[in-house]
């Protein structure tokens, strides 16, 4: 069975003086091989965390689809990889929503990163809206065969993060059940969509996940793992989340 994997999304927080909760985390990483680590800082950060980890993963957050071009302001997944990101978050609900990102557009990005040699987390979840008119399942498996990278070998390069958007940031997440049940439904659309394979595509459960929720949360069927926010930003609060999932 695969390690658990625990990876911090610091959206847009950090400068270089964060550096030092890197490397702390980092550190303490080394004494828990149990757990895989990886943080995703803003792109000003990449280059300047991957010199400080030895050990944990380092990624972006989001990439444009396009290899280059006259895109002012963009970063493309080759810059993103050349800074020292292995892997970058794609379809992130804070980008559907402030950048008005589509289920194609979302796919675009994940096969440019891909084709640049990067994994891919693409990002899936349900709005309470959604949620309360009984919607979440057929949100969900609509994001999913919208936005999943199509090609060959792709499943290897996959994580897939639920993160239903009234859970982020909230201090609110589902019940253990519902995240189970979510869970499985994401493991099923992604066995019919790549076989076998999709057996394999670790499923990170985000929203609200803190030291003190994440051993029950990480519990819940089908968990692979955690895409953590706010409790990313410290060493400290990130390092009780990955010493409950070791
Ligand atoms: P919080 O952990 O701050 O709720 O954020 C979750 C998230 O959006 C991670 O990508």
């Amino acid at each position: 069975t695969m390690r658990p994997y625990i990876v911090g999304n610091w959206k847009m927080h950090g400068t270089r003086a964060m550096l030092a909760e890197a490397r702390a985390i980092d550190r303490a990483a080394e004494r828990l091989l149990k757990v895989e680590v990886a943080i995703a800082p803003p792109f000003t950060l990449i280059h300047a965390t991957r010199k400080e980890a030895n050990l944990i993963g380092v990624g972006a957050q989001d990439v444009h689809a396009a290899d280059g071009g006259a895109h002012t302001g963009d970063i493309s997944a080759a810059m993103a990889k050349d800074a020292g990101a292995g892997f970058t978050i794609v379809g992130h609900s804070e980008r559907r929503a402030d950048h008005k990102e589509t289920n194609e557009l979302v796919k675009e990005k994940a096969e440019a990163a891909i084709a640049a040699g990067m994994n891919v987390i693409v990002c899936v979840g349900e709005t309470e809206e959604e949620r309360d008119s009984g919607k979440a399942e057929a949100v969900v498996a609509e994001q999913l065969s919208g936005s999943l990278p199509e090609g060959e070998n792709v499943a290897e390069k996959i994580t897939v993060a639920y993160e239903p958007v009234w859970a982020i940031g909230t201090g609110r997440t589902p019940t253990v059940d519902d995240i189970g049940a979510m869970h499985r439904h994401i493991r099923e659309k992604l066995v019919d969509t790549f076989g076998e394979d999709g057996a394999a595509i670790r499923i990170l459960y985000g929203g609200s996940v803190k030291p003190d929720n994440a051993a029950e949360l990480l519990a819940a069927d089908e968990v692979g793992g955690a895409l953590v926010g706010g409790a990313s930003l410290t060493a400290e609060s990130f390092l009780g989340i990955i010493i409950a999932a070791a």
